[in-house]
């Protein structure tokens, strides 16, 4: 599976529509492929027939409908033919100040109305030098509290994102990220595990020949169509 999250991109309707166009024609071949655009244009791209599934970027908790200025629910995405959603990108932690607690319950609002959700769990850099036995409690502690209400046979979607590596070209290792992909499915046998961090054409297969990983949520290198070309075809490998 692979996951595109353009984030705030790209500045125009025309840019998203080709960029759309572009992964299109990418042949998926066995790889799940989802493009989250920001919601502005999403909708618009999710009614049209394709091979390719659509995902936002967040939603709100509460569902359907209700006095809540600028949100979306889950149910009015479903309606949009979307059928998977960001929950808790370390973006929205640090900048939004998404707490665990709304985490948890954006999580159990996609889960009601059958919108796939990816939940997105790292830990920082102060975290990581600490070692991986911190990382993995710091993760363990994340998934503890946003998962609370989805019982262990939820068929989870979570993208292991260590925050020091998003965005930065600096990628995590490989074998690194398959542990704790690995310890992630010792806590949640029936979770797909991604790894997300400066994912990019040279680095992908590194991660996704590892049958730890079952794919990786792309950033950066998911705005340039040749780029995620690589990416999926290393996927397919
Ligand atoms: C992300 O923000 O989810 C991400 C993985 O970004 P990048 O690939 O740019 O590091």
């Amino acid at each position: 599976m692979i996951v595109a999250n353009w984030k705030m991109n790209p500045a125009t309707y025309a840019a998203a529509e080709r960029l759309t166009a572009a992964v299109k024609k990418i042949p998926a071949g066995r790889t799940e492929v989802v493009i989250c655009p920001p919601l502005v244009w999403l909708t618009d791209f999710s009614h049209k027939e394709s091979e390719i599934k659509f995902g936002a970027q967040d939603i709100f908790w509460e569902n359907p409908t209700g006095p809540f200025t600028g949100q979306v629910s889950a149910q009015m995405l479903t309606e949009a033919k979307v059928k998977y959603v960001i929950i808790g990108h370390s973006e929205r932690r640090i900048l939004v100040g998404e707490t665990d607690a709304m985490v948890n319950k954006k999580m159990r609002a996609a889960a009601l109305a059958r919108l796939k959700p990816i939940l997105c769990v790292g830990e920082d850099r102060a975290v990581r030098r600490q070692g991986l036995a911190a990382a993995k409690k710091f993760v363990a502690g994340q998934l503890k509290k946003d998962l609370v209400g989805i019982g262990r046979a939820y068929p989870l979607i979570v993208a292991y994102e260590p925050i020091w590596a998003i965005g930065g070209g600096k990628a995590d290792t490989p074998t690194t990220a398959a542990e704790m992909a690995w310890y992630i499915k010792k806590l949640r046998p029936r979770a797909r595990v991604l790894y997300g961090g400066s994912v990019n054409s040279q680095n992908a297969r590194n991660f996704l020949q590892l049958k730890e990983i079952d794919g990786a949520l792309v950033g950066g290198a998911s705005l340039k169509p040749a780029e995620f070309e690589k990416i999926i075809t290393a996927a397919n490998q």
